[in-house]
């Protein structure tokens, strides 16, 4: 929902003025284009914080060499039915995107794939990763960590051990995908990220300070911050909640087991001098058609889907969703309407493109 204090821009406008900032700071056409095609895809699905809020962010690791423009994942073992990957801290939305290929191809050839990838650079919304998988018809499943970002409280303590490790699986269903994509924190950094930027508020229970008490206020995180610029988690002396007690806490735990140690990418912390922090995934592609139960998958999946569906809404206003459903609506409305984003978001997306010598405005 769009609030008076928001611009409204259309997202092929959006996709040229980030395309334009990524081309700018030194990445191809090509890059830049997959960049600012991911980012708006976020926000299109309605997840801003993983959105062109990031841009700002992005712009200053590429300056500071924490991002490498141009990079390719390499395979560092090839077992056939599985794959290493090292992405070398590229863009997430190239190095991810070659290893989410590759874990395809193979699927699609051999019934199923693990892709363990590491060092990636920020790789966004990993439901779209799900989605690919999706279009060429194969589950997937992606648990994923942030190497040296240490934000989140476990279950029963205060102090960061995870990072917001989000965990993702995608389910082919024909004309009723299940995309299933969320941090195993409370909320996502990037939420909290928006909420300091004057967009949607946290929730009151979203974050806990040094002293143990819940809070929403963005502040917990960062410290001090300015109205507009970037935001800095190290100087904040809180944390991110955990999800869901301590079942996302345990779910976290195993996304930095899997994601991070398992890939050797290295998990949330202990963060000593750690310059940059890097997203692993551990990736697993599933073909419905050479397991031989794609017709009865299909049938039962689908009936099951809707049956779940047509439960009593508790809200009779509120309809019963799956996962992926609110993210395809809000695809449909923002492609209608436009990409609403707060004027101090668009005013740091304006600082960052002046910040690479972009000196026209963005349209
Ligand atoms: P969220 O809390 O909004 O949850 C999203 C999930 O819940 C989706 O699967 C959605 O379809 C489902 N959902 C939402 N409302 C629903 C309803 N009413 N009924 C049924 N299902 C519903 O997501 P989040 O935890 O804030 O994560 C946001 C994004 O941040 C995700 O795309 C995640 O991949 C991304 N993320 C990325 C990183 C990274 O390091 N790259 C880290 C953390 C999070």
């Amino acid at each position: 929902m769009a609030s008076p204090d928001d611009v409204l821009i259309e997202a092929g406008a959006l996709r040229r003025a980030v395309s334009s900032i990524f081309g700018a700071a030194g990445c191809t056409t090509e890059e830049a284009e997959r960049i600012a095609e991911h980012l708006v895809g976020a926000n299109l699905a309605g997840h801003d914080s993983h959105g062109v809020v990031r841009v700002p962010r992005y712009v200053e690791w590429l300056g500071k060499g924490y991002l490498v423009a141009g990079q390719v994942a390499q395979v560092v073992t090839d077992g056939g039915a599985f794959v290493v990957m090292d992405g070398g801290f590229g863009f997430g939305q190239t190095v991810a995107q070659q290893a989410v290929k590759l874990g395809i191809e193979r699927a699609s050839a051999n019934g199923s794939c693990i892709v363990a990838l590491r060092n990636a650079g920020h790789i966004g919304r990993v439901g779209d990763y799900s989605e690919r998988a999706i279009e060429a018809g194969l589950l997937s499943i992606h648990f994923v960590n942030v190497a040296g970002s240490v934000l989140v409280a476990p279950f029963g303590g205060v102090d960061r051990r995870f990072s917001t490790a989000p965990f993702s699986v995608g389910v082919p269903l024909e004309g009723r995908p299940v995309v299933l994509d969320f941090a195993t924190s409370h909320v996502a950094e990037g939420k909290v990220l928006v909420a300091s930027n004057g967009g949607k508020p946290l929730p009151p229970n979203a974050l806990i300070g040094p002293d143990g008490q819940m809070s929403g206020d963005p502040h917990v995180l960062y410290g001090d911050y300015p109205p507009v610029g970037p935001r800095d988690a190290g100087k904040g002396l809180g944390a991110i909640r955990a999800f869901g007690d301590h079942k996302g806490s345990g779910l976290a735990m195993i996304c930095e087991l899997l994601a991070g140690a398992f890939t050797a990418g290295g998990t949330a912390g202990p963060v000593e001098e750690r310059a940059r922090i890097a997203n692993g995934m551990l990736s697993i592609y599933l073909s419905p058609k050479h397991f031989g139960t794609d017709a009865e998958f299909q049938r039962v999946g689908r009936g099951y889907v809707e049956w779940v569906k047509s439960t009593r809404p508790a809200d009779p206003s509120l309809p019963v969703l799956v996962p992926g459903e609110p993210e395809a609506g809000t695809r449909t409305a923002r492609l209608r309407d436009g990409v609403p984003l707060p004027s101090a978001v668009w005013q740091s997306i304006q600082d960052a493109a002046q910040s690479v010598g972009l000196n026209t405005p963005l349209a």
